[in-house]
């Protein structure tokens, strides 16, 4: 069978990276820029969309932040923060997502005088919103949120505090981004320590913008469950001979902590097109994920930012079909791997397996 783009879209998917800062509409930008008299550097949506793509499309990670300069602009209020989370979660259920951890960082929305607890309220009402709104036009979507700590800020023991008191409220998981060359995770140490006696998971942004030692630090020093990129893993292996199976298959040879990203199936949270972006690889087609996916990693598909990168899990997930020869298989089983391996209570999981991924994938086989 063909894996068509009609097919890709109608898969139930499920998402576990992706930034709300990073995924506006840029109809939705214009409008709230307006509101709050912020300059932006195009005012047509399209115009504006071109704009973020191309800016991000610049090299380096530091430039692709700058582009979230104008997102954080336009999320100040209670009635923004909302907004923008309601249209993350109708967009996502739009294209099949079914579940999807949306992550964002409490600290950056409190140029006008939120609290951080205000700012999580709105987010969460948003998100309730969304969900009702998507289940009127005919799509089942959970979505939960994953708080972020900037790791340049080292607000990261205020924030998971905060996340630890909205446990029950929707917040399931927790997370640092921002810069990672420069501020290696055990900088936050104090506030994963807090976390793990807490029994509250957390993943870590690591093997992105710094290299196996900072998934090491992820991993060893701070008890990352899951990890976000993690893709630079591919430095710990020593890949056999172009042609072997897989581009590495039998020959490959693992250091120590590949072994035990490999061994204990440590979830890594890929994102392809943002990573052409910072240039982790030239294209879709020798992007490290479908070699670590051929050698057994636990691979998961993600967006990122939805907006930065002109994504979505449809695209992500036909540009591994056309350019790196990715099966329907294959594409369940990395589904699969990430309901199982997302932050939602396991009953939950044991739904969307079921009654989602499932049955929507024998559906595209029918
Ligand atoms: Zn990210």
């Amino acid at each position: 069978m063909s894996l068509t783009r009609e097919t890709i879209a109608a898969l139930p998917k499920v998402l576990l990276h992706d930034h709300l800062d990073g995924g506006l509409r840029p109809a939705t930008i214009i409008e709230l820029a307006a509101q709050v008299d912020h300059q932006l550097p195009a005012t047509e949506p399209e115009a504006l969309g071109e704009w973020f793509v191309a800016a991000a499309d610049s090299g380096s990670l530091e430039r692709y932040l700058e582009t979230f300069e104008h997102t954080i602009a336009v999320m100040q209020t209670t009635d923004a923060l909302a907004r923008v989370a309601r249209e993350a979660v109708v967009d996502l259920a739009a294209d099949g997502v079914v579940y999807a951890e949306l992550r964002y960082a409490p600290e950056q929305h409190q140029r006008h005088g939120l609290t951080l607890q205000q700012v999580v309220d709105a987010v969460h009402a948003g998100i309730a919103e969304g969900k009702a709104e998507a289940a009127r036009a005919g799509h089942t979507i959970e979505a939960g949120t994953l708080l972020s700590a900037m790791r340049q800020n080292d607000r990261a023991d205020e924030i998971a505090e905060l996340t630890l008191a909205n446990r029950d409220r929707g917040a399931v998981g927790f997370d640092i981004a921002g810069p990672e060359d420069g501020f290696p995770p055990s900088r936050q140490r104090t506030a994963f320590q807090t976390l793990r006696e807490a029994n509250f998971p957390y993943t870590i942004h690591a093997g992105e913008a710094a290299g196996p030692e900072s998934i090491w630090e992820a991993l060893q020093l701070c008890g990352a469950l899951r990890l976000g990129h993690g893709v630079r893993i591919i430095e710990d292996i020593e890949l056999g001979p172009a042609g072997d199976a897989a581009g590495a298959g039998t020959q490959a040879t693992f250091g120590r902590l590949a072994s035990w990203v490999l061994d204990r199936q440590v979830p890594l949270e890929v994102c392809p097109c943002s990573n052409l972006q910072t240039g982790i690889a030239a294209s879709v087609a020798n992007h490290p994920i479908s070699t670590l996916w051929h050698l057994g990693f636990a691979v998961t598909i993600n967006t990122d930012n939805r907006l930065m990168s002109g994504t979505s899990m449809s695209r992500e997930m036909e540009l591994l079909v056309t350019e790196a020869g990715w099966t329907l298989d294959d594409l369940e089983e990395a589904t699969l791997l990430a309901a199982w391996n997302s932050f939602a209570p396991h009953h939950i999981k044991q739904q969307i397996v079921t009654r989602q991924v499932e049955p929507g994938f024998a559906a595209a086989r029918a």
